[in-house]
């Protein structure tokens, strides 16, 4: 057991260089507002890396979430179509901006909206589709924009946990019409706090960044402050040249685990034919029926579990969300059957051999 715990994992990884250091001081010597050159450079930065035609940066991923839907046309009584596996922080902007979350169903085996229950839930005051695609995972994002567009509603993505993550050679966010990123610090760009989004669309990007920035204090279009800083701009500039390196890490972790499993009851969730994780978590089914005892003994031998950190819950099993409860029993029985397994760059070689051994382990009870 003191060898077990010695291995400890943490499910966070830290990417402090001295180049970033070297960045954000040169960049006191100039503005630190969020309409900053500085701010530009990053937008260029996000733009180029991510292969999209517009970036705008902002305070963070929940900004990003309340500027998506504001240039999507969303307002007050209209319906949002999500998946009750995302996270508080997504469905928290639904509400400020006044409008319904509808929970629709998952896929069985992806984290992807299933199409049948958007086409028994939505209803003509459906206005987008907010998918969220968990743990870096790429979902069935090409089916979900045909649907989207056949429905006339845009196609949003909440991509806070899958930069970098690729469907067809492509990043992800280039199958939507508008993507949310965070870049708070548990996130794989990290600039503390954070966000951005993206858009190839000049018309949603222009209503994004005038969102952000008060509407340009014009006095006619209505907007608030949801700017980033410079120095957090300068941050995720500096930190974006070794985000490639980070996720050729966390996926060369993820296959090397996933080679050496040999327990029949784990297994990696299926990934979507053309996809490619990020690997923010390696995502593991697990056949134990009742699986939180096993998760349990994966905390208690230093491998912990976001499951087991967020509760494992559909968002309508929470108080502040359960007003808007619609059962979604795949989705249930989803976030039931898997656990997610630390793969970023700082997992060593001990730690990795560790985390094969107890997925293996005969007897672990
Ligand atoms: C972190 C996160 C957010 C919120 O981002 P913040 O930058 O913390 O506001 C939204 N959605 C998902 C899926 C997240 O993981």
């Amino acid at each position: 057991m003191a060898e077990l715990r010695s291995a400890t994992v943490s499910d966070k990884y830290r990417d402090a260089r001295e180049e970033d250091v070297a960045l954000v001081c040169a960049t006191l010597e100039g503005s630190l507002s969020g309409t900053s050159e500085a701010v530009g450079l990053y937008e260029e930065a996000l733009a180029e890396w991510f292969e999209a035609r517009h970036a705008v940066a902002l305070s963070s991923g929940t900004a990003a979430i309340s500027v998506a839907l504001f240039a999507a046309g969303v307002s007050a009584g209209d319906e949002v179509l999500l998946a009750p596996t995302s996270p508080l922080c997504t469905v928290y902007p639904v509400l400020a901006a006044g409008a319904v979350p509808v929970f629709c169903d998952t896929r069985s085996d992806n984290f992807g909206l299933d199409p049948a229950s958007i086409a028994e839930r939505a209803s003509p005051r459906a206005r987008a589709i907010l998918e969220v695609p968990m743990w870096g995972y790429p979902t069935p994002a090409v089916e979900l924009r045909e649907l989207a567009r056949a429905m006339g509603v845009p196609l949003i993505f909440d991509l806070a946990h899958a930069h970098g993550t690729t469907l067809g050679g492509a990043h992800l966010s280039r199958h939507a019409d508008v993507s949310c990123f965070s870049t708070h610090d548990r996130k794989p760009l990290s600039t503390g706090e954070g966000g951005f989004v993206l858009t190839d669309d000049g018309e949603l990007a222009e209503r994004a960044r005038s969102f952000s920035r008060f509407g340009h204090l014009g006095g006619v279009e209505f907007g608030l402050n949801y700017k980033l800083g410079a120095l957090q701009a300068s941050l995720g500039r500096s930190r974006l040249r070794r985000l490639g390196d980070q996720i050729k890490a966390r996926r060369s972790n993820a296959r090397e685990i996933v080679a050496q499993l040999a327990n029949p009851r784990v297994a990696e969730l299926p990934i979507v034919p053309g996809g490619d994780p990020n690997y923010y978590a390696l995502l593991l089914r697990l056949g134990y029926g009742d699986n939180r005892a096993f998760l349990a003994f994966l905390d208690r031998s230093g491998v912990p579990s976001d499951i087991l950190r967020y509760g494992g819950k559909c968002l309508y099993d929470f108080p502040a969300v359960s007003a808007f409860r619609r059962p979604c029993p795949q989705a249930e029985a989803l976030l039931g059957s898997i656990t997610t397994i630390p793969v970023h760059p700082a997992v060593d070689r001990r730690q990795l051999d560790h985390i094969v051994a107890l997925l293996n382990h005969p007897d672990w009870t």
